[in-house]
């Protein structure tokens, strides 16, 4: 079986300004974030983002900006020898559709368990909100909660 990393994006990957983000130039990945994901995958990890984006719910943005930024951060990261095995979002708010995705729940964790073959047992999850660590839990999965936007290479010595 595999195991991966799970990261939530907004505050984690990329600067969490308190306000929706959806466009590249408002895009800015946090310091060590490179330096701490090429460790992961040099100790065997999978990549798997997992991230709530209740703005399309609530029109302030919609599907083909996420995917279009999705692509932006995929390459950005590849040129650093970095690649996300998936990025999985939650495009729903309860205020218009229910779901099972939005985190706290894990439909996204369990979807990225079942297609990639991962061991939760040997798994993490790290995110800036308690809702990031219920959902890769009650998935199996140990949680690191973070400040937002601080050090990743902070969490690496949590992860052998
Ligand atoms: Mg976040
Ligand atoms: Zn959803």
């Amino acid at each position: 079986m595999n195991k991966a990393v799970f990261l939530d994006r907004d505050g984690v990957i990329n600067y969490e300004d308190g306000d929706y983000t959806y466009d590249k130039e408002f895009f800015r990945i946090n310091d060590d974030v490179f330096e701490a994901l090429k460790i992961f995958i040099d100790r065997g990890y999978l990549l798997i983002v997992i991230t709530n984006q209740s703005g399309i719910a609530k029109s302030v943005y919609h599907h083909e900006n996420v995917e279009e930024l999705h692509e932006y951060m995929s390459a950005t990261f590849a040129e650093h020898g970095i690649e996300f095995t998936e990025i999985y979002y939650c495009p729903h708010h309860p205020d218009f559709t229910e779901c099972l995705c939005r985190k706290p729940q894990n439909i996204m964790v369990e979807k990225a368990l079942a297609r990639f073959n991962i061991d939760p047992k040997a798994s993490f999850v790290i995110g800036d909100r308690e809702r990031d660590i219920i959902a890769g839990g009650t998935a199996g999965l140990t949680g690191i909660l973070i400040e937002s936007n601080s050090s990743l290479v902070e969490v690496v010595p949590m992860i052998p």
